[in-house]
């Protein structure tokens, strides 16, 4: 079996250096109430690179020369827990380990009925998907109407923000990296407007542009000098829901940007931060919603598969570079 560790600390942008794999010639054994799982899919997600800070945060950082973990399908090879039986798939947060041992608290059975595919247990069925309905539904509190831009759009979170957004009757402009990115969000996802900011040199002009009645909803994923540019075109009473901050996870030192207070008091908008898990009594429903729009082809998604176990720590770099499309996960 292999493992992969985090061997240091990433200064900056994480590197491959700041990982190890560690290889074990072994079999693994279980006992009463545990399951032999083998890992089908993993999940490489932004907030990870939080956790390989030493820093106080809502979870814990890991540790140095352990095992990193987040989301992950797993396939049962082995049952002594009655919940589980041999060949069942489940999910939920495990080690970045080709194989591992279990006493199945945490873990998920994953439902072939909700979903066609089981790594969507990782994007739209999953954490990503949860983020995206629950940050829009109860913070940004959408009507339909309004305008919407939603940042890091092209990604796991933003695209399904979208789309939901446009089923309960928003503008919608997405925010993204490339031009390819914003074909992608109006001929797939309906966006009604896509901004590239790489390309784009005045994002204040451009954003105001393509919202020509204000902004009601912004939800930011990104952080940074595209949130500052939004700022400047939000509406009275807007929400703005922070979910992440990618382009300032790699910072080594705080960034300093527009300061917001002016715009959030002038125009009585309410700016909060959001956690996917401080919802979790909220979830059967969210699912509910989620999957009952996929079966109604109300909803759909993309998924970037990277192939194989050892390019999991690449895939997760990648990240921050944009490379993936939808939801990005590594098949095993
Ligand atoms: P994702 O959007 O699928 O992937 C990351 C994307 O971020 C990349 O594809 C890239 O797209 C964009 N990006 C990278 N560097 C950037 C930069 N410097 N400036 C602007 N965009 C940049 O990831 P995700 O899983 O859906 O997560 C999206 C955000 O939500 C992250 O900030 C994550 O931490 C956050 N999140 C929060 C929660 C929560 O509970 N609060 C839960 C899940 C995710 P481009 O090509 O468009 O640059």
């Amino acid at each position: 079996m292999k493992t992969i560790v985090l061997k240091s600390r990433p200064e900056g942008q994480p590197t491959l250096s700041n990982f190890e794999f560690v290889e074990e010639y072994k079999t693994l054994t279980i006992a009463d109430g545990e399951i032999l799982l083998e890992v089908a899919y993993v999940s490489v997600d932004p907030y990870l690179r939080g956790r390989m800070n030493d820093a106080k945060s809502y979870v814990p950082p890991f540790k140095l020369n352990e095992p990193v973990h987040s989301g992950v399908v797993a396939k049962v090879l082995e049952s002594k827990n009655d919940k589980f039986q041999v060949g069942d798939y489940v999910s939920g947060m495990l080690n970045w380990s080709t194989q591992q041992v279990s006493n199945g608290e945490g873990l998920n059975k994953v439902d072939p009925e909700k979903a066609p595919l089981i790594s969507t247990y990782l994007g739209i069925l999953g954490m990503t998907g949860l983020t995206a309905y629950l940050g829009l539904t109860e913070i940004g509190k959408p009507k339909a109407g309004e305008t919407i831009v939603v940042s890091g759009a092209a990604g796991a979170v933003g695209s399904v923000v979208g789309q939901i957004a446009k089923i309960l009757g928003l503008r919608v402009i997405g925010i993204a990296g490339t031009d390819e990115k914003i074909d992608m969000l109006k001929s797939k996802f309906g966006f009604d407007e896509g901004i590239n900011y790489n390309t784009t040199k005045d994002m204040k002009s451009a954003i105001a542009e393509a919202a020509p009645n204000g902004v009601d909803v912004y939800f930011d994923n990104v952080g940074g000098p595209i949130s500052d540019a939004v700022m400047f075109s939000i509406n009275q009473f807007a929400r703005i829901i922070i979910c992440g901050a990618i382009s300032v996870y790699n910072n080594t030192e705080l960034p300093t940007g527009l300061s917001v207070q002016p715009f959030l008091v002038k125009n009585s908008a309410l700016m909060q931060g959001f956690i996917v898990s401080n919802y979790a009594e909220k979830f059967p429903e969210a699912i509910q919603r989620l999957s009952g729009w996929l079966s109604e082809n109300k909803l759909t998604y993309t998924e970037t598969i990277v192939d194989g176990f050892d390019n999991i720590p690449q895939a997760f770099i990648d990240l921050f570079e944009g490379k993936n499309k939808g939801k990005m996960i590594v098949k095993i």
